[in-house]
């Protein structure tokens, strides 16, 4: 799905990167079923990312479909809070504020610390083997600068984290919050240092819970919240005066 394909737009002549695949017309959902589960995905998944111009036929050609059941789709994830749409000025995906992070991140990390006391205490010989594959796999995939697979592996060694708590009800509501933020995984990822970093959180975390040390992999957990946390508003900073610079420069430029 991520396969950044150009594509010629030969009406206009413009090149446009071709992140999102084509939709399946055998499906037996609706259509705008269809097209609206792969835009929320995308939006999700951080193809298509935070405060991003969403044009309506760009999508649509990309997904092989009309324009209709992109605009259908679209209006029902603005309801979703997926995207905003602002009059005269264009649909945008929706970001978060400031606030919304903050919020996200001080319920996540009480409870990820509470599931590591747990797992420090419940985990199996098999899953603390399995963490410690899983570390070594990382590192491979950081040397190989491969962000998508280091975020699928990430969402797989916190997945193992959760179930060796042995709390399903404590499973559903981190994933839930976790959900949250899966679209900014991406982003925070590909922050300067800091794949290196999470790789040694996650080292103290497994350590930790190897000792079952309940205290230390408590700490290690909320170490690592706040590192991520404090990342993402870093990465978000960076883009929004990206943003903010661009504005000005487009603005300048319909000036003259
Ligand atoms: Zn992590």
């Amino acid at each position: 799905m991520n396969t950044f394909s150009k594509i010629q737009n030969q009406n206009r002549g413009i090149v446009m990167d071709r992140r999102l695949s084509p939709i399946k017309l055998d499906s037996y959902q609706p259509l705008r079923e269809v097209v609206c589960e792969s835009l929320r995905e995308a939006i999700r998944n951080g193809v298509l990312k935070p405060g991003e111009r969403i044009m309506e036929i760009q999508l649509a050609e990309e997904l092989g479909v009309s324009r209709t059941p992109v605009r259908e789709a679209i209006r029902k994830l603005e309801l979703e809070g997926y995207v905003i749409m602002m009059p005269r000025r264009g649909t945008y995906v929706a970001t978060m504020s400031i606030r919304d992070i903050n919020e996200i991140f001080e319920i996540r990390t009480a409870l990820e610390s509470l599931s590591n006391g747990l797992a420090a205490e419940r985990i199996t010989d098999e899953e603390l083997e399995h963490l410690q594959r899983l570390l070594v796999i990382i590192g491979g995939y950081i040397a190989d600068n491969d962000i998508e697979k280091i975020v699928e592996t990430d969402i797989e060694f916190h997945d193992l984290l959760y179930h060796a708590a042995r709390n399903t009800r404590l499973v559903g509501v981190i994933s839930n919050l976790r959900d949250q933020l899966t679209r900014f995984r991406t982003l925070s990822m590909s922050y300067p240092g800091r794949l290196e970093a999470t790789l040694e959180e996650h080292r103290a975390i497994v350590e930790a819970i190897a000792q079952g040390d309940v205290n230390t992999a408590r700490k290690a957990a909320e170490m690592h919240m706040e590192n991520s946390e404090k990342t993402l508003l870093q990465a978000m900073e960076v883009v929004n005066k990206k943003q903010a610079k661009g504005k000005k420069t487009s603005k300048a430029a319909k000036e003259k």
